[in-house]
């Protein structure tokens, strides 16, 4: 008897195992709340505003109901082989109540390089590139909800006034893209050429 139960019960795990890894991968949920002490919702929103206005491509906002809506774009996290130059589109809820900021991040989405490989010499046709699709495997949502929160935690660096955020972040001045790391930065302005020194006549 009691082994019948054990052996049900050992089955119970497998089955639920099983079950989680059958199951699809969860879309991209990263959502955090931010809590700033002693401040009001105006000075949380202005503050959202400003970090916005620095980081992103584009955002609308709106005092009364506390929302800052952010669009920003940013580069799929290093290291990677098979993503290199893919970056993540996001948009950034920020709904701010009180002294707090819950920040949603939705839309997210892969966006292969635009020009990667035109370089390969031969057989194969020119590479368009630049496509825009849903974030699906595993790995991809891994990989977003990672660097989603990294820039979450520079916003809440900022929200609370540090002077340097442990999560910092670079925005490209050309394109808006947003990098965590210098070299990150270097490596995605090889894409936009022009910035070696001019060729020797
Ligand atoms: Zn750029």
């Amino acid at each position: 008897m009691k082994r019948s139960v054990l052996i049900f019960g050992m089955l119970l795990v497998i089955g639920a195992f099983l079950g989680n890894t059958v199951r699809a991968a969860e879309p991209v949920l990263m959502k955090k709340v931010i809590e700033v002490p002693n401040a009001t919702k105006e000075k949380i929103f202005e503050k959202v505003r400003t970090w916005s206005e620095t980081y992103v491509q584009s955002y609308s906002s709106d005092l009364k109901s506390g929302v800052v809506v952010a669009n920003g774009e940013i580069s799929y996290p290093a290291p990677t082989i098979d993503r290199i130059q893919y970056t993540i589109l996001f948009k950034m809820k920020n709904t701010i109540q009180n002294n707090k900021d819950t920040v949603a991040f939705e839309d997210v989405m892969l966006k292969a390089p635009r020009s990667y490989l035109t370089e390969s010499v031969g057989a194969a046709p020119p590479f368009i590139g630049g496509e825009v699709a849903p974030i699906k495997s595993k790995k991809d949502i891994a990989a977003a909800n990672n660097v989603l929160n990294y820039v979450a935690n520079n916003l809440g660096d900022n929200l609370m006034n540090k002077s340097a955020s442990a999560c910092p972040i670079e925005k490209c001045r050309e394109c808006g893209l947003l990098a965590t790391s210098p070299a990150e930065m270097k490596e995605h302005m090889k894409g936009h050429g022009g910035h070696q020194s001019a060729p020797k006549e």
